[in-house]
């Protein structure tokens, strides 16, 4: 295999793209896991944007990837030579609804490549046309989503969140119809994983045991190494999937993300967040927020995302059970133990996350009970999530007189000076050095996120005009979401009434 190392300036004797060092373990899995599938090629591909950081990671020449074959491969119209590309096939629970076949409808995995750490990542072409699992749709996507799920996925990693990456972005030439004709675009997704719930879920609802301890197998061996010697490892992967989805939930509910579309098919065995659709960031703390305009009765809402996280890992232990005792009784119980991790971890993980936003170290009730408090405060109040914490940051333990910023966020402002003084009674209490708890602050309290209506803006310059220019503005902007950026605060300020984004689609 050739050494993606050996020419990191480039020229002539750079690998070309069929040296792409792809491997196939999932292709290698029986017949039933997968459609052996070309991507369909594209009239006139462009590449948008290439995250050189990220081929950086993975072992990958930018040099490359951006060169004329480069682009021809990440488009789908070359298929480098030995690849193995296949469709995975999948079920899932849609809104609670059990939907045996789903499977990569949009979407081609064209192999696996290991990265600079040692750690097998998945490369997809999400929108290379269509493939067995397609059904009705088209195989394509929009330019809009795939901006959207560029900007999203590199947004959540910056803030270091769990999360599948955009390795880039193109342009196919073609127009694909949705509400309107739009400009066809192609992502190319990187993810430690793209085994879901879902997939355990497809062969378990065949009845096809065999098939889901393979399954089972595969993630232990590929993802969880570790367990592969362990005692009972068919519990022991169900209790780390568990814990995984705890800490991944923990931590969207700190930042205000929504998901927008937590079925068991977007739900991932690795713990990162998949499958970027009607997502949508808090502007005002309301946890029954629902942006999406598929989520009719707001099951995914920002405060459910807990419990149907949980109702999403009961599915993946449904389908474990065969695996984890022969003894119904004693596969049910051990499950139940397993899944009882969830709720120990998404509760330690959160509540020591958001008593780090607001600058108390000692995790206790008292402290919880004020920071929940703020939270009550912020909700009736009508506060910008994003801001009150990064504000808050910045505010004094002991001289309310540079409140300001903060206690404008609130409808009423004397329900932050309220709160305000029950606070520097507890961080005077706890006596930390007041620049390195601000530092500690803004180090978890982002200034930037990727508000709904910054995603709209850069999402209609790119379906109406073709225009990159705000997806990169923003990109920019999002990779340091902890820092000051003097010149970009109208990147961090919450929507003006008339810029509000309140609905978001997937649009396929
Ligand atoms: P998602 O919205 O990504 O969770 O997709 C749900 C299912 O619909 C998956 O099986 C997708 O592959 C499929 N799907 C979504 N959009 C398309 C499309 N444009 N063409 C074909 N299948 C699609
Ligand atoms: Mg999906």
């Amino acid at each position: 295999m050739a050494d993606p190392h050996a020419h990191p300036s480039g020229g002539p004797t750079t690998p070309g793209p069929d040296a792409l060092p792809l491997g196939h373990s999932y292709a290698h899995l029986p017949e039933s896991f997968h459609a052996r599938v070309a991507p369909t090629p594209v009239a006139a591909p462009r590449l948008i944007r290439l995250n050189r950081e990220l081929s950086h990671e993975l072992g990958l020449h930018p040099e490359v990837l951006e060169s004329p074959e480069g682009i021809q491969v990440l488009a789908g119209n070359r298929v480098p030579a030995h690849a193995d590309p296949v469709a995975m096939a999948y079920g899932g629970h849609q809104f609670g609804t059990w939907v045996p076949q789903l499977g990569d409808g949009r979407a081609i995995l064209l192999g696996e490549v290991v990265d600079r750490s040692g750690v097998r990542r998945d490369l997809q072409l999400k929108g290379a046309g269509p493939t067995p699992f397609s059904r009705r749709g088209d195989g394509r996507s929009s330019i809009g989503p795939v901006v959207r799920e560029y900007l999203a996925s590199e947004a959540m990693a910056a803030l270091g969140i769990r999360t599948t990456r955009a390795l880039a972005a193109l342009s196919t030439g073609e127009e694909v119809a949705r509400q309107r004709r739009e400009p066809g675009g192609i992502l190319v997704r990187v993810a430690t994983s793209h085994v879901r719930v879902g997939t355990f879920e497809y062969f378990a609802g065949r009845r096809d045991v065999a098939s889901v301890r393979r399954l089972a197998d595969y993630v232990l061996d590929r993802h969880y190494p570790h367990l592969v010697e362990a005692e009972e490892p068919y519990r022991k992967l169900l209790e780390e999937v568990a814990v995984r989805t705890a800490e991944l939930v923990a931590s969207w509910l700190l930042v205000g993300f929504i998901h927008g579309v937590m079925n068991t098919d977007n739900t991932s065995v690795v713990g990162e967040t998949l499958d970027y659709g009607p997502f949508g960031f808090l502007d005002p703390y309301r946890p029954g927020e629902v942006y999406s305009s598929i989520d009719r009765h707001g099951r995914y809402a920002y405060e459910q995302q807990p419990r149907i996280a949980q109702w999403n890992l009961a599915r993946l232990a449904e389908a474990l059970l065969p695996l984890i005792h022969e003894e119904e009784e004693e596969a049910v119980e051990g499950a139940r133990q397993a899944l009882g991790l969830f709720e120990e971890r998404l509760e330690e993980v959160y509540r020591r996350g958001l008593l780090r936003k607001v600058g108390l170290l000692e995790v206790r009730d008292d402290h919880m009970n004020l920071a929940q408090d703020l939270l009550a405060r912020m909700a009736e109040g009508g506060a910008d999530m994003t801001r009150t914490f990064r504000e808050l940051s910045h505010l004094s333990a002991t001289d309310s007189r540079e409140d300001g910023p903060v206690r404008r966020l609130f409808h009423d402002p004397e329900a932050f000076d309220g709160w305000a003084v029950l606070w520097r009674e507890r961080l005077a209490a706890e006596g930390r050095e007041e620049g390195e708890r601000k530092a500690a602050m803004r180090s978890v309290n982002p200034a930037y996120v990727l508000r709904n209506h910054l995603a709209q803006w850069a999402v209609d310059a790119a379906v109406e005009r073709l225009d990159f220019g705000p997806m990169e503005e923003l990109l920019e902007v999002l990779s340091r979401p902890f820092e000051e950026q003097p010149g970009r605060e109208p990147y961090a300020r919450p929507p003006r009434q008339e810029e509000r984004v309140t609905r978001t689609f997937c649009g396929t």
